[in-house]
């Protein structure tokens, strides 16, 4: 044997375990698809109501809609939220206050009743609780996912994790490895993006039999605005091509993975 080729064989044979215990834990998506797709959008903001919607349902896709509770369009518009659950849609838990750590860079934003640096454990589980008891009054789910508010982990000044307490209330959260290896999981926030930087997004992970996970905010208004039509964009070309994706809701994604 060629030192070179015998070089080649030692590398192959070391690479094999890993790339074998990998596969084994990638998840296989419904009908041969090659990728999952969630979208999901962050906040109870009125133009999901308004654009995301209505959007999704042009195209019979599921999506997940992360409420935090306090948040004005929740009560202000609480039928209309029925509506969409009833719709198959999902309401997700976005906590009471979205509290997010304000002594992370750029967060002057952060008002001191939400800074998650001052809760303690205890007091994000009741959050947490609370959120989901609100939300199956709307929807009488009583499964459901979360998405950690800015993807933030830590209570008690940083020093304690919370993510761990998840498990006992969700099937699965944004952001945090569940039923899936988080090698299998893609997550974008995109914010003022063109469609074609969406389907990039969505077409790579197809490439690589991922989860591709897209959490939303604004939709032609509010706040990290993605337009209606690179929204739209996305869309048609997620419709155009329903053997390569998987769209559903977050939870039947999640439910669908833990039965693999
Ligand atoms: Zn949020």
């Amino acid at each position: 044997m060629k030192p070179y080729k015998r070089t080649l064989l030692i590398i192959i044979t070391a690479l094999l375990p890993l790339s074998t215990s990998l596969a084994e834990d990638f998840v296989n998506w419904p009908n041969g698809a090659k990728a999952a797709v969630s979208l999901s959008y962050d906040d109870a903001l009125n133009s999901q109501l308004d654009n995301a919607i209505p959007a999704l349902n042009k195209y019979h896709f599921k999506g997940s809609f992360y409420l935090s509770v306090s948040n004005a369009p929740v009560y202000e518009r609480l039928e209309e939220w029925r509506k969409a659950a009833k719709q198959g849609h999902e309401l997700g838990n976005h906590t009471v206050n979205h509290p997010c750590r304000s002594s992370l860079p750029g967060r002057e934003w952060v008002k001191p009743y939400a800074n998650l640096d001052n809760y303690s454990l205890e007091q994000i589980e009741r959050e947490i609780a609370t959120t989901n008891a609100f939300l199956k009054a709307i929807d009488g789910e009583t499964e459901r996912t979360f998405t950690p508010p800015c993807i933030d982990d830590k209570v008690d000044n940083g020093k304690t994790s919370y993510w761990p307490i998840l498990s006992k209330y969700f099937i699965g959260a944004k952001g945090v490895p569940m039923n899936l290896p988080k090698e299998q999981i893609e997550l974008l926030m995109p914010s003022n993006v063109t469609g074609q930087q969406l389907i990039d997004f969505v077409s790579k992970a197809a490439d690589q039999g991922h989860l591709a996970s897209i959490v939303f905010h604004g939709i032609g208004g509010d706040h990290l605005m993605v337009s209606t039509q690179a929204h739209e964009e996305l869309l048609q070309h997620l419709a155009n091509n329903p053997k390569r994706y998987y769209v559903d809701s977050y939870v039947n994604i999640m439910r669908y993975a833990k039965q693999q």
